[in-house]
């Protein structure tokens, strides 16, 4: 096998000698702060970015550089890279099921890859994995945990206290119920309404806290309430809170079953809390694995499916037929569908 260049791994004083010098890890530390970490997050972190370690092993130094950081996400949420394992050259690798990158030129790559996303050859994909730290709120995670490829571990909420962090959309995601959609949003509130409404979720989430406290008979800093109680169990105390609140993860998963997750999450048609993760993982994807990202945007994110009458129909208008709703074979909602794909919605 070819040695391997040596590259700086995870931490090292390579990858991070952009920040490195003295304060460095006080600088993760307020940049931390401002992103929602708690106070043993932000020493990990300050840890972590002392590390030095050596490694045969290919690394992407565009991920190396953002390793470990919090990339803010909503009010208070974050995705960071803990790890990873894989760059595109192991896609090509293990499609050609080769013992080395030998001298195979970019462009070849490129193709190799584009070819394997165009046809779903999705398994030189599975070589590739990335593990996320993630901070995110508990009804984002309920739609997040439905996707049941990745190996997750959560902050247990029987074990310790829940932080006092809940989301509050921004003005301009307060949104009214489509009326077109029912699983979508309309106008944006505005006025009196999104005063009020903002009104209902900062005060409801703080008083489900307030009471949690009070249950557990113990503060959010672990101090107690009342000597003479004895207080709630956590497991059981934390059915009070609100669905804003905050929960964390480890969220482990393979490239192949990643791109799946996004295709469905950066969505237009997707929840917008969970559009906004999806979306700041994209952007992880585009540092990790460049052509893998242009295959996943081109084949995949900015592409459609079309069934064999919907091509049937394009085939039509090609050719100048002139094709109607009741005999182009599709049902109204398809049809629509088509036409707005084709740009073709008067
Ligand atoms: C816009 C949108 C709206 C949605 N609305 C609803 C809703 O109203 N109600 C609701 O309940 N859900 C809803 N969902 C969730 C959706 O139905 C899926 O459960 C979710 O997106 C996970 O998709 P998945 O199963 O493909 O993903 P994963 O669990 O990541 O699985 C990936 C693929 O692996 C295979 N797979 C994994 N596990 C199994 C298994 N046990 N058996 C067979 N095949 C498996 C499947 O091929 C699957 O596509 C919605 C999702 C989206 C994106």
């Amino acid at each position: 096998m070819a040695a391997k260049a040596m590259r700086p791994p995870a931490g090292s004083d390579k990858a991070i000698a952009s920040k490195a010098g003295p304060g460095a890890a006080d600088e993760a530390g307020r940049s931390g702060l401002q992103r929602g970490m708690t106070g043993e997050q932000l020493q990990e972190l300050a840890e972590q970015a002392k590390e030095n370690a050596s490694t045969r092993r290919d690394t992407v130094p565009a991920l190396e550089d953002i390793l470990y950081e919090p990339i803010p996400v909503l009010d208070r949420g974050f995705v960071r890279v803990i790890d990873y394992m894989g760059s595109d050259g192991a896609i090509v690798q293990a499609a050609r099921v080769s013992y080395g990158k030998g001298t195979r030129k970019v462009s070849e790559d490129r193709g190799l890859i584009h070819y394997l996303m165009r046809h779903r050859h999705s398994t030189p994909f599975e070589m590739c994995e990335i593990k996320f730290h993630v901070k995110l709120p508990i009804f984002v995670a309920r739609q997040w945990i439905r996707h049941r490829t990745a190996n997750v571990n959560e902050y247990s909420a029987r074990y310790s206290i829940m932080d006092r962090e809940f989301y509050l959309p921004a003005p301009e995601h307060l949104a009214a119920q489509s009326s077109a959609n029912r699983q979508g949003r309309g106008d944006v509130l505005e006025g009196d309404e999104a005063n009020e409404v903002m009104r209902l979720l900062e005060r409801d989430a703080m008083r489900a806290y307030d009471n949690y406290e009070q249950m557990l008979n113990e503060r959010e800093d672990g101090s107690t309430i009342d000597p003479e109680r004895t207080g709630l169990a956590r497991e059981l105390t934390r059915m009070n809170l609100t669905l804003n609140y905050y929960t964390q993860w480890y969220w482990k998963i393979d490239l192949h079953n990643l791109m799946h997750f996004l295709s469905l999450r950066a969505d237009p048609h997707a929840q917008y809390e969970i559009r906004a993760y999806a979306d700041a993982m994209i952007d992880v994807v585009k540092r990790w694995v460049p052509l893998t990202h242009e295959a996943f945007e081109q084949h995949r994110l900015h592409a459609v499916t079309l069934s064999a009458n919907a091509l049937a129909v394009v085939k039509r208008l090609i050719a100048g037929e002139p094709v109607s709703e009741t005999d182009s074979g599709l049902g109204k909602r398809e049809w629509r569908e088509l036409m707005a794909t084709l740009g073709r919605e008067d």
